[in-house]
């Protein structure tokens, strides 16, 4: 029998007040939870410009129920804070979201973790990671409330709570994530910033990947003071276990909280919902053009976006360029894919290669292929190439 020494509150099928409110009770009250007098930090997700009801972005009435309990405990100062991805608009996304009339409401600040002074931190137990620059005001604060929302990652599988802390490092930091081992990272980022409560949005959740898409509605918020225990019990509503999910597993071997959910006690008035679904392949792109072959290892999501805006695109145009787009920092991991086709620069394959992005730029000094410029890439940069070859 193994010892259960960890809670997780799941409230579903109520309205997001009550279920905000009952898993904060469950969790022993606001004012036991939240010193008096606080300065509080709330990191939502807000990934990308997009609202809550694509599953990209958690919900902003979850933050206006919370803020509406923490005032009970006379607050020196509350701040939401969150950096969206690269290449994108924080401020546009708390706008899109609805976050920014809560903040208006509430008269909370509201802060663009890439505008904030960054500081470096040392990450003595990291395993790739040795420091990690980060908005300061993240370590300026009392006490750190962690909001992210429920939904599949196409890197990481699944993208909850310890992923949703990627947001309060600085930019260049994202793309070194990338590159080095993005699920190591954040269970190395885990062991410096350390969430005092963590309240997962699993009202919408995106079951295409994490920019948002075919939205599944679970309506259910789940609440922990440990945050790979509430990720833990939010993955295994989507079907995943621990092992099956390597950032869970990763801080789970570095004991950041439990290793499985027999060590969770889920305090639930219900049956813990599951979605009722063949399990979405997150790893490959669920959109394809027949001539198109995409091979890409540890690409960015906003490069990600960007070819797949232009390839709806083109499908809806009846266009279907044959081509092999190579993308991502780690493609170097993928190359005898593609190599095999070319040798000593002369062309055995009719298929033409085209890399994306300045993380491939090394692909068109050893290979004849087209290069796509930018970091991230623009969607009709690639569209217009692809264009010409339809
Ligand atoms: S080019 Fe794209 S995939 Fe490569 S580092 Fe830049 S944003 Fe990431």
């Amino acid at each position: 029998m193994k010892n259960i020494s960890y809670t997780v509150a799941v409230h579903s099928d109520e309205t997001i007040k009550a279920m905000v409110s009952n898993c904060l009770q469950d969790l022993g009250g606001i004012e036991k939870l939240v010193p008096p007098g606080s300065k509080i930090l709330l990191k939502p997700n807000m990934v990308v410009a997009k609202p809550n009801s694509t599953g990209a972005t958690t919900n902003p009435l979850i933050l206006d129920t919370l803020i509406e309990h923490l005032m009970r405990t006379s607050p020196s100062e509350i701040i939401i804070g969150e950096s969206s991805q690269v290449g994108d608009d924080t401020l546009q996304a708390y706008k899109i979201t609805g976050v920014y009339d809560i903040a208006k409401k509430w008269k909370v600040t509201l802060l663009d973790f890439k505008k904030d002074h960054q500081v470096y931190v040392d990450i003595p137990d990291g395993k790739v990671l040795k420091k990690v620059l980060i908005a300061e005001t993240v370590t300026k604060v009392d006490y750190l409330i962690n909001l992210p929302i429920l939904k599949v990652h196409s890197q990481t599988t699944v993208t909850m709570g310890m992923k949703n802390l990627k947001g309060c490092i600085a930019d260049q930091e994202k793309s070194r994530f990338h590159r080095l081992n993005l699920s190591q990272c954040i269970a190395d980022l885990n062991t410096v910033i350390i969430p005092n409560l963590t309240i997962i949005d699993a009202t919408l959740c995106s079951l295409e990947w994490e920019l948002g898409g075919m939205p599944v509605r679970l309506n259910t918020v789940l609440a922990a003071k440990n945050v790979l225990a509430a990720d833990i019990v939010a993955a295994s509503m989507l079907g995943y276990r621990v092992d099956e999910v390597e950032h869970l597993f990763l801080a789970a071997q570095a004991h950041l909280g439990p290793a499985d959910l027999e060590e969770i006690k889920i305090i639930s008035p219900k049956k813990l919902k599951e979605v009722q679904y063949d399990r979405v392949n997150s790893k490959e792109f669920t959109f394809y053009l027949p001539g198109l072959k995409v091979i890409e290892k540890g690409t960015c999501s906003s490069c990600k976006g960007a070819l797949l805006a232009a390839m709806q695109r083109l499908y809806k145009e009846g266009s279907s360029p044959d081509c092999t787009i190579l993308m991502g920092q780690r493609l170097r991991d993928r190359e005898n894919e593609f190599a095999s086709n070319f040798k000593y620069g002369t062309v055995k394959s009719a298929k033409p290669l085209m890399s994306i992005g300045q993380c491939c730029s090394w692909v068109a000094n050893d290979y004849p292929s087209k290069q796509i410029k930018g970091c991230p890439v623009k969607a009709e940069a690639i569209y217009r190439y692809l264009k010409t070859i339809s």
